[in-house]
């Protein structure tokens, strides 16, 4: 079947764990669009709407059926504009299932064709998150195995320490 999927997420910044979900989805599905949350009232990013898309923009680049955007509003209404039927999240432990599992049941609420799929985090990115990169960041500590090269100066500039 030729299926487009969503990849959606803060993406704040990327890291080596969302690479591999892309990275595998992309050899399962079709295309991927990996769809960045725009900055709102609710959520506060360390790094900028366009920053964060310049950075997966250049770790996608060996993926040709992987697109980067951003989306705001409703993830159902962007992915039906896409005139895709699945999203894609990842889990990594029990404590991402209760929240993944409220998101994706109001999901199938508001839209019961669009499929929510989960992909198990590869077991070497099992304890890697986004806030853990910006803080060992911010500590000024070492990055280099949790996000992907291209991104090293990116996220050591938005943490430029004493
Ligand atoms: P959100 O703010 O929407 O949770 P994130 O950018 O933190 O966005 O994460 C996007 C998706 O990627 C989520 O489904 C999250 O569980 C998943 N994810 C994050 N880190 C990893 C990882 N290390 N391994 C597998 N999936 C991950």
């Amino acid at each position: 079947m030729d299926i487009t999927a969503i990849y959606p997420g803060s993406f704040d910044p990327a890291t080596l764990g969302h690479l591999d979900i892309i990275e595998r989805a992309s050899k399962l599905f079709a295309r991927v669009v990996v769809a960045i949350s725009e900055s709102s009232n609710t959520k506060r990013f360390a790094f900028p709407e366009e920053k964060r898309l310049e950075m997966l923009e250049k770790i996608v680049k060996p993926f040709p059926n992987v697109s980067v955007t951003t989306f705001g509003g409703l993830l159902t209404s962007f992915a039906r504009s896409r005139g895709s039927a699945v999203l894609v999240r990842g889990l990594r432990a029990i404590s991402d299932f209760e929240y993944e599992f409220q998101m994706a049941s109001m999901n199938r609420y508001l839209a019961q064709e669009i499929e929510t799929v989960f992909m198990m985090t590869s077991p070497k990115y099992h304890y890697l998150s986004s806030s853990i990169v910006k803080e060992i960041a911010r500590l000024q500590g070492d990055i280099s195995g949790l996000v992907p090269p291209e991104l090293f100066e990116d996220v050591r500039a938005c943490f430029p320490g004493p």
